[in-house]
């Protein structure tokens, strides 16, 4: 029963892998089809991460080796560090999308909160990655992320540039489209984040998306609500609580754009 559940986690990477590689496979012949293909590789970037590189944070595997196979694998498709990636979901979990979440969709302004711009929070989100050192150095302070994990990051950092300078050698092109993959799958991440924790005026700790087939085809991943109230659970086990106040209309990965176009 489990196999199955294991075997719908490689589904997401796969087909982001594969998406890449047709785009590098017609990127000589035809660049609009090219084009179309970076752009499913970074959706689905984004459910790899959300669904799959997410499980890896909550849920390793026993053995220490493989363990560290698929943080450097999930490296080398993601350009950035696995590490980098864990600290911040830790982070995340552990302030619930408030100001001291460096993924919060509120900022401090002075004595009060207010939502940040869903311009730059979804397509500048490379903005907030400057304060790094000091976000790690709290985190290794406030026992979420070791001196450990800080130096597997550094680790994978290489991977992440030995990637590029390999698909630089074998032709420019190739790494173009990991670079354009790599910017718009980051941006689709911050968009389904964003949907998962909309900026209302009542600060809210994450929306839940509940359409039957959309949770069957992600596991569940619309239920964001309840993986922040349950982190030690699979999503798979996770069971829908449903209140319209924390309801998303759309699923999260477009709910942030009807919201922004709902106030406007
Ligand atoms: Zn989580």
């Amino acid at each position: 029963m489990k196999t199955k559940y294991y075997l719908n986690l490689l589904v997401y990477p796969a087909l982001q892998i594969l998406f890449l590689a047709l785009a590098m496979y017609f990127v000589k012949t035809n660049w609009m089809l090219a084009l179309i293909m970076v752009v499913l590789s970074a959706i689905f970037m984004s459910f790899s991460l959300h669904i799959t590189y997410h499980h890896h944070v909550h849920f390793k595997p026993k053995s220490a080796r493989l363990q560290r196979l698929l943080d450097f694998v999930i490296t080398a498709i993601l350009g950035l560090p696995f590490h980098f990636y864990q600290f911040q979901h830790l982070n995340h979990h552990t302030y619930n999308n408030e100001v001291e979440d460096v993924t919060s969709t509120y900022q401090r302004i002075g004595e009060s909160t207010r939502p940040r711009g869903f311009f730059a929070y979804n397509f500048l989100w490379f903005l907030n990655l400057g304060n790094l050192k000091n976000h790690i150095s709290k985190a290794i302070q406030d026992g979420y992320f070791s001196e450990s994990d800080s130096r597997k990051m550094r680790q994978e950092s290489w991977v992440n540039l030995i990637v590029i300078v390999g698909l630089l050698l074998i032709g420019w092109q190739y790494a173009l489209l990991f670079g354009i993959v790599f910017y718009l799958g980051w941006s689709m991440i911050a968009l389904q984040n964003y949907g998962q924790h909309l900026p209302t005026s009542k600060h809210q700790i994450a929306f839940s998306y509940y359409g039957d087939f959309y949770n069957s085809i992600f596991m569940n991943n619309g239920l964001h609500y309840e993986h922040h109230l349950f982190p030690g659970q699979n999503y798979w086990e996770l069971k829908p609580t449903p209140e319209p106040d924390r309801t998303n209309k759309w699923f999260h990965l477009i709910d942030g754009i009807r919201y922004i176009f709902s106030k406007s």
